[in-house]
């Protein structure tokens, strides 16, 4: 039934799966599956692009993002924590429909400057929703977020401290304190927390400043693998907890940061964080709970498509024993632009063959990377004069690919558009095409316009 599909955009920007395509099980009609949704998107555009022809432009990298996954996550988040409310971290994806179905979800915002602050309370958000946790601040940001009623922001040593008595003295302080990170993929500890001898001092300063401290906030490192890294910090906050009220701070607020990946470690590290949680800071304590979650929230709803822009034969490849020719494929995406995720978020995207030779391929087993001995050896590099520029040293796909030919790559929201360059002058700029794969989110999303 796959043959009949094709996808109008609506209005809002979404392509309407009710509308355009069902598929009849048992006379009951539902809706394609996320794959097929994401898979005609991606079909549809590279159907109309043909690289003999095109404008500049025209063969541009995009995203296609299911919001329905974000809908997902978010009743995922629910049911493993569900006393913890997210502050989505915007820094992870600032895209801007996202933004908006969390805030209709109800999450609210943890930004980092002010150029996210000020995109979240342009979409109508109270400034209550807003976290900013970022605990070495720029002066101008503090008055700024002080005019707009922004009130709760993290803090993690004396300096801060006596800027914010200047700057801004009815903030809701959250104390950061310092975790083992050493089982994440991006370390923040190294620059960011104070260690358990330091927050006796910073309360005592804070009290004799007259500051309002209400929480304690940790991170225990974007990517986290360790799920005894949130136990240990959810004691250690503890402490904290009990070592500020003895200068008269009653702290109603723990803040859990972010670290929280997307697969399916998740429901084991939020079963241990949820069994701390229970322990330290039980229901009938009365304090809040809220976390930071960036990744977890985006990085499964984007997928990229590429174009090969050049390929470069090798022939008695150095990389094949048997001497088989191999290929350098160039596209139009790389390190300094959407792959930025390589470098500043230890990833390894994994390419899969979008159309080749006029035919889509995705999510068919020939999309996929082979071990057979038929197969073909590429190495797959960006499009910037650099040579650390590399998507992929060695993948192996059953078919010769050319230019012209497209590759997409899953799991690419989070850490990779907003980190990217517009370096040698390609752009950092490129289309999302949205669909929804979950009826609820759609509704959702439709009410907002
Ligand atoms: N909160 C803070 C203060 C951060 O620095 C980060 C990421 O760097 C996050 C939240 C989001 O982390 P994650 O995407 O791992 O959930």
């Amino acid at each position: 039934s796959n043959n009949h599909v094709f996808l109008k955009r609506s209005t809002n920007g979404f392509y309407n799966h009710h509308e355009d395509y069902h598929d009849v099980v048992g006379g009951h009609s539902v809706g394609p599956s996320p794959k097929e949704l994401i898979g005609n998107a991606l079909r549809h555009r590279v159907e109309n692009v043909d690289h003999e022809f095109c404008d500049p432009g025209e063969e541009d990298t995009f995203f296609v993002a299911d919001l329905g996954e974000v809908y997902r996550q978010h009743l995922r988040w629910k049911l493993n924590l569900p006393r913890v409310k997210p502050f989505y971290a915007v820094k992870c994806n600032p895209d801007p429909k996202l933004l908006q179905l969390l805030a209709a979800l109800g999450t609210g915002f943890d930004c980092a400057s002010k150029a996210e602050i000020e995109q979240v309370l342009r979409m109508g958000i109270d400034p209550s929703r807003i976290i900013y946790a970022q605990p070495c601040k720029t002066n101008s940001y503090v008055r700024y977020v002080a005019s707009q009623g922004v009130r709760q922001m993290t803090f993690d040593n004396t300096d801060e401290l006596r800027k914010i008595a200047r700057l801004f003295p009815d903030a809701e302080l959250f104390l950061r304190i310092h975790t083992d990170d050493s089982s994440s993929l991006c370390r923040l500890s190294l620059k960011f927390g104070a260690s358990l001898d330091l927050t006796d001092g910073l309360l005592a300063l804070a009290h004799e400043l007259g500051l309002n401290v209400v929480g304690v906030s940790f991170h225990v490192g974007s990517g986290a693998s360790d799920p005894l890294a949130f136990l240990k910090a959810v004691r250690d906050a503890h402490s904290v907890f009990q070592q500020a009220a003895t200068y008269g701070f009653h702290l109603k607020t723990l803040d859990v940061g972010g670290g929280f990946c997307a697969d399916d470690t998740f429901e084991e590290m939020a079963g241990v964080l949820r069994a701390a949680l229970d322990d330290y800071f039980p229901a009938h304590s009365g304090i809040h709970l809220i976390a930071e979650p960036g990744r977890f929230y985006a990085s499964a709803a984007f997928t990229l498509a590429c174009n090969i822009i050049a390929r470069r034969t090798i022939e008695d490849s150095p990389m094949d024993p048997q001497g088989e020719t191999s290929y350098m494929l160039y596209v139009n995406d790389g390190l300094y632009g959407n792959f930025s995720s390589i470098m500043f978020d230890h990833q390894h995207p994994e390419a899969k063959v979008l159309r080749a030779a006029g035919q889509t391929l995705f999510d068919s087993p020939l999309a996929e990377a082979t071990t057979s001995r038929q197969g073909v050896d590429y190495s797959i590099w960006g499009p910037t004069c650099d040579g650390i520029d590399r998507i992929t040293e060695r993948i192996r796909f059953p078919m010769v690919l050319d230019v012209g030919d497209w590759l997409y790559f899953e799991d690419m929201g989070a850490y990779t558009k907003c980190s990217a360059t517009t370096f040698n002058g390609f752009s950092n700029d490129h289309d999302v095409i949205y669909v929804c794969s979950e009826p609820g989110a759609q509704a959702l999303l439709d009410y907002l316009h």
